[in-house]
């Protein structure tokens, strides 16, 4: 008897059968993008292997217009079949079935030829769509049919046709976009014949024995969009039209909510697609922060969703499906929905990974072979740059020990789990706890490494991690101060009113801590307040008119930094946002372009611009020194000094702009090399 009875129960679609109830989400990845399709095939097939019964394709543009960007990948001629065909073969060889995504983005492409509905530009692009006439409609209809079309001359066991998230057919359903008199704007009936026709034609072209998902946005979050009887309606019609399942979409790409970030509840968005169940007989997917298979298990159970779609920890972990089929729950890597090596990359032009498996995308390149001489290897620091060569390590075969000077694994991990929409980490650290005792790895907790103790290691790698920059404030020492680590680790006492000197990553993190109380991440209905989500039965979009509700601050924050910019830039590029947006709700005052010239028993003394005006006193009780971090090398020079070599990796090996993402890819790769 499987843990997982309803996520694992084979799904009979008529004419094939599913084998279980996870569809892999669309993701646009680059790979594609390389042209290397072997690559893509290849990423494709471990998740097949991996036991997912239905993955999804990025989404492929049906023109040249209609892609997100230019040179974005498509089906635009009969010359890409065969590429598709290598997908789809590796696929099918592995067990797997794989539908392709049709994505056309309308007035979201990058790109000055984008088209929509209406001339009315989105306000996260910079060009104006032009509006496309009957005919320039009817060749968009063409074009999406003919990339189905050859997507099942590829090979594919379906297609997916992308109607949510803002983009091309979304659009014209709603009025802001669609201002069109003729018969495709107007009412709703003619707004929602675009979506229709679509998935009429694409039905009559491809036959009745393939997979046509219709993704629907069902919560557009955006004041003026659909109400929920406009969904049922279009769900209804789609399903008239001969979509063999119904995928949900949460949210546009412009809407100020966010849907998928670690801070969002995980199954946040569940009730939205419980609503259609009983309103189509056609089987209905959701979506959004499902990560564990005990979450997609409880989802399906509560008759939320016939079937569950996860995308990102597809990236995570291939075996997501296997792991827990066997069991084996524990040993699956966690998607912490942090998006730092995946949509950060996707919105920087650059190739996705996975914070957590820097294996994703890179699966032909990054190969952890075993090692023709095993080695004893010694990995100082349990840090995610230790963690992650150690495992490495360890699969390769080589014997591995890992000196720790705390008592428990997971270095700064430990400080951002204690932060209110962090809570993902903790996972994470469950994971490496499991992967280290499964892997039968000596861990010495609790034992400071020194160059004695290194001796009889053939190789040592040094991940000791970081230490804090010392700011140098005059009054620093005063007991008003502390630390982030003080604060995050040894959770000292803080009072009401509080400076944090430092707008980096940490910062940030330590202003959302002393300003949260119970975490919004953990309690869905104080996260819906929080951001203004409602139901869309009561109100058009799911958009709150009053707006957000935060919970009051529970202490008053000044968040500081030395530079003029705009306090955290180099946050996330898909979740800067949101941490601004979080902090601003709780009116923590921002200010950049200061000088820090003293502290006393009164609070924080400023000054301004390089002459050192305007001194300034920000009364508070307590400062909080977030001033970056150093590396932590003394280990390391030891070792060269006694001429031993050693490999630094991490925070150790350079501290600036140091993420767990740059310190797992360093530490797996090193790992691949030795
Ligand atoms: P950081 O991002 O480098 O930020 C350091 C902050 O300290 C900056 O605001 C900097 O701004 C200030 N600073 C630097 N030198 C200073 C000095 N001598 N005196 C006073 N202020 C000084 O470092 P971090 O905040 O320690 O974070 C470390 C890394 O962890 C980051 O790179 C980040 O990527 C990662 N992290 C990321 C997240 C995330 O949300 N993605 C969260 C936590 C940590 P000024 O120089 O302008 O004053
Ligand atoms: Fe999940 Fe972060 Fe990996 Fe993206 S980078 S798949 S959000 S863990």
């Amino acid at each position: 008897m499987t843990t997982y009875p309803h996520m694992l129960a084979p799904l009979d679609l008529g004419f094939t059968t599913l084998k279980n109830r996870v569809l892999m989400g669309s993701m646009h990845t680059g790979l594609e993008e390389t042209k290397d399709w072997d690559r893509v095939a290849e990423f494709y097939a471990a998740r097949a292997r991996g036991g997912v019964g239905l993955m999804v394709t990025g989404g492929m543009a049906p023109n040249r217009e209609g892609g997100v960007f230019p040179g974005a990948a498509g089906l635009f001629s009969d010359a890409d079949i065969a590429n598709h065909t290598n997908v789809t073969t590796r696929v099918h060889e592995a067990g797997g079935k794989i539908a392709m995504q049709i994505l056309h983005a309308g007035r979201y492409a990058y790109s000055p030829d984008c088209v929509s509905p209406s001339a009315v530009k989105s306000p996260i692009s910079p060009f104006a769509p032009k509006a496309l006439d009957a005919q320039g409609i009817e060749k968009q209809i063409a074009d999406i049919v003919t990339a189905a079309v050859r997507a099942k001359q590829a090979g594919y066991d379906g297609v997916e046709v992308m109607g949510s998230e803002g983009y091309f057919l979304n659009q014209f359903l709603v009025t802001h976009v669609n201002k069109r008199d003729d018969e495709w704007g107007g009412s709703y009936g003619n707004r929602m014949r675009l979506p229709v026709e679509v998935v009429r034609r694409v039905r009559q072209a491809v036959g009745p024995e393939f997979i046509l998902i219709y993704r629907l946005s069902m919560i557009d979050l955006i004041p003026d969009g659909s109400t929920w009887a406009e969904v049922v309606q279009l769900a209804k019609a789609v399903e008239a039209a001969g979509a063999t399942i119904l995928n949900t979409g949460i949210g546009w790409h412009e809407a100020r909510i966010p849907t998928i970030a670690t801070s969002v509840p995980r199954r946040a968005f569940a009730w939205v697609t419980k609503k259609l169940m009983g309103e189509v007989s056609i089987p209905v997917i959701t979506s959004n922060r499902i990560n564990t298979p005990q979450v997609a298990e409880d989802v399906l159970a509560e008759g939320c969703a016939d079937l569950v779609s996860m995308a990102r920890p597809f990236l995570a972990d291939p075996d997501f499906v296997a792991k827990a089929a066997a069991g084996q729950a524990q040993m699956i890597a966690p998607c912490i929905a942090c998006n730092q090596a995946c949509l950060d990359h996707t919105f920087s032009g650059k190739m996705s990974s996975c914070l957590v498996n820097p294996r994703a995308c890179h699966e032909t390149e990054l190969v952890l072979s075993r090692a023709s001489a095993p080695k004893r290897v010694a990995v100082v620091g349990a840090g995610p740059a230790g963690l992650s060569a150690a495992l490495a390590l360890a699969i390769r075969g080589h014997k591995v020990s890992i000196f720790e000077k705390a008592s428990q694994i997971g270095g700064q991990l430990n400080m951002a789990k204690q932060v209110p929409g962090k809570e993902e980490f903790r996972g994470l650290v469950d994971y490496y706890e499991a992967q280290v005792a499964a892997a039968g790895i000596d861990l010495r907790l609790g034992v400071t490494a020194d160059v004695a103790g290194l001796a009889g290691f053939d190789e040592v790698v040094i991940a000791t991690g970081v230490a804090p920059r010392d700011p140098v404030i005059d009054g620093q020492e005063g007991p008003n101060v502390v630390s982030y680590i003080d604060v995050l680790r040894a959770k000292v006492p803080v009072g009401k009113r509080v400076a944090v000197v430092g707008a980096g990553g940490i910062g940030f993190d330590v202003a959302e801590f002393l300003v949260t109380g119970d975490s919004p991440t953990e309690d869905l209905q104080a996260w819906l307040e929080e951001w203004g989500v409602a139901d869309p039965s009561d109100t058009r979009g799911g958009v709150r008119p009053e707006g957000p509700k935060p919970d009051a601050p529970v202490r008053e924050v000044t968040l500081l930094q030395r530079k003029a910019q705009k306090l955290g830039k180099n946050l996330g590029k898909t979740t800067g946002w949101i941490h601004r947006a979080a902090l601003q709700m709780k009116n923590v005052k921002m200010i950049g372009g200061v000088n820090y010239e003293r502290i006393d028993a009164d609070g924080l003394h400023v000054s301004y611009g390089e002459a050192r005006e305007n001194p300034t006193l920000i009364a508070v009780d307590t400062i909080v020194l977030c001033a970056g971090q150093v590396p932590e090398r003394s280990l390391a020079d030891a070792l060269i000094a006694a001429g031993r070599t050693c490999h630094v990796i991490g925070g150790a090996d350079v501290a600036s702009e140091l993420d767990a993402k740059r310190a797992i890819d360093q530490g797996t790769r090193l790992a691949a090399t030795i």
